[in-house]
């Protein structure tokens, strides 16, 4: 049976999932053993683990490592087919999903996952020079970047031009903290390689927060810490700190001089993926689509929107966009289509909140557990460890991350220092296979005519 035509009574309801994230993999999981037919659909064929890219950036780890091939973990299975697509429009009175390129895909139950894309916030300049850390082809264009500003330092150091090695990350959350992190790490890797020059004297990480404290949703204690074990190990932290706009070789700050650096990481924040303005329905000011306590959409009972793109009301206003939020609500949509199938009354959402964590590199993290409790330190870094290794999609991708990382704790290394050319690839931009393909190539000409 075709999977893309609507189902008569006779056969099996059509589930349409958009988004092979966190939220829309656990949904096709969930619904793996129901009598329905789910389609899940995703523009890459892999599920990403976006808490890890930055190690990816960093040189720790490889991007198979974080990412899984997603035929590969329904395969067997007779009920969840992945269709490789980019979804463009959502028609919910037909109750149809339109792809790029091929026929729109009926459905008798749509649950919309398809997470959230990087915003500058309007900032002049963001868009055109900052590195985004949303995806995987972001995160391998970063790491070549870092580690060709070296060999551009290595070679020609007057020509490599002002702030070559100063690298700048705007925002002060887990992403910038951890990023901050490693970079400092990835220095010290490199004083082994580069014998000309001392990569921890030249090389600078500024990380800029516009908040007075890092980490702004954790404890005080902790925040302090975390600041503390960052400047400790050489990152020069600028909290109170908002960026004005950004040219090709300085970014320009609100109250105090700008800052010349030819690298500046963009990691300040998230606004919905465009799918969600797809749907024609309330749109929270981060473009999140806001859902009724049991997710489903207004008007439109069998559509729903889970994970980054839902604004799901909790207790604190809407709940934020992390990878639990994302597992649970992508849970509950798939139940409440399994209750609907038994006739059974839908329940609302309720957020069971595990806590939160951060690392700051080798043996130094930060954790707030449900119930109060909190941590710091060496403890807090081991349980970090453990928590994303046993998180990571696949048994290959967690033996791998492991034994990179045994590797590199043990040997002080950061052993992917490769520079690979890909095309980063916006996350609101749809292409097809085609496109990209073309893109591609016109890409790897510009590089390989590009003095290095
Ligand atoms: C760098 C970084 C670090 C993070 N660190 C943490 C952390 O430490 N802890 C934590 O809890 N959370 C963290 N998060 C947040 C967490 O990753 C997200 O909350 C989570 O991924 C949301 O899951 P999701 O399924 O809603 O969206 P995603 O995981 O983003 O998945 C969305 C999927 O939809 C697909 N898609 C998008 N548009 C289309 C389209 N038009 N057509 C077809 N497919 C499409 C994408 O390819 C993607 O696979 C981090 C996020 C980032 C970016």
């Amino acid at each position: 049976m075709p999977f893309d035509t609507p189902s008569s009574t006779t056969e099996r309801p059509h589930v349409v999932i958009v988004g092979a994230g966190f939220a829309g993999l656990e949904a096709a999981k969930t619904l793996r053993d129901t009598p329905v037919r789910v389609t899940l659909v995703d523009r890459n064929n892999y599920h990403k683990f976006q808490p890890l890219l930055y190690e990816v950036a960093m040189a720790g780890l490889e991007p198979d490592d974080i990412a899984h091939n997603v035929r590969n973990i329904f395969q067997g299975n007779e009920t969840v087919h992945f269709r490789l697509g980019t979804v463009t429009d959502v028609d919910p009175v037909r109750q149809q999903v339109h792809l790029r390129g091929s026929a729109p895909l009926s459905y008798d139950h749509l649950i919309l996952a398809a997470g959230a894309v990087s915003t500058d916030f309007g900032i002049p300049g963001v868009e055109e020079h900052a590195y985004p850390l949303k995806n995987v082809p972001d995160a391998v264009n970063l790491r070549n970047r870092v580690l060709r500003q070296f060999e551009r330092y290595d070679r020609q150091r007057e020509a490599a031009g002002e702030g070559a090695l100063t690298f700048v990350i705007v925002g002060g959350g887990p992403t910038g903290v951890e990023m901050a992190g490693a970079l400092v790490e990835l220095f010290d890797t490199l004083n082994d390689d580069f014998a000309e020059f001392d990569t921890r004297e030249q090389a600078r990480c500024i990380l800029l927060e516009m908040e007075d404290y890092l980490l702004p949703p954790y404890e005080r204690s902790l925040q302090t810490y975390t600041q503390r074990v960052l400047e400790g190990r050489g990152v020069d932290v600028r909290t109170g700190t908002a960026v004005e706009r950004v040219d090709t070789d300085r970014v320009h700050l609100q109250e105090s001089p700008p800052i010349p650096t030819q690298t500046l990481v963009w990691a300040a924040g998230v606004k919905a993926s465009p799918v969600a303005g797809m749907v024609g329905t309330e749109q929270a000011r981060d473009g999140r689509i806001v859902v009724n306590p049991d997710l489903s959409i207004p008007e439109h009972p069998t559509v729903y929107a889970v994970g980054d793109m839902a604004a799901i009301e909790g207790k604190d206003g809407y709940e934020p966009q992390l990878a639990q939020v994302a597992i649970q609500s992508g849970r509950h949509a798939a139940t409440q289509i399994q209750r609907d199938l038994r006739n059974g009354t839908r329940e609302s959402f309720e957020y069971w909140d595990l806590g939160q964590m951060a690392t700051i590199g080798r043996n130094a993290a930060v954790a707030e557990l449900g119930g109060g409790v909190s941590f710091k330190g060496v403890f807090a870094w081991f349980l970090w460890v453990v928590i994303h290794i046993a998180k990571l999609v696949g048994f290959r991708n967690r033996l791998s991350a492991l034994v990179n990382w045994a590797y590199n704790y043990f040997t002080y290394n950061r052993s992917a220092r490769l520079i690979l050319d890909m095309v980063p690839i916006a996350d609101d931009v749809p292409m097809e296979v085609e496109e990209v393909d073309q893109q591609v190539k016109e890409r790897l000409k510009t590089v390989e005519t590009q003095p290095r």
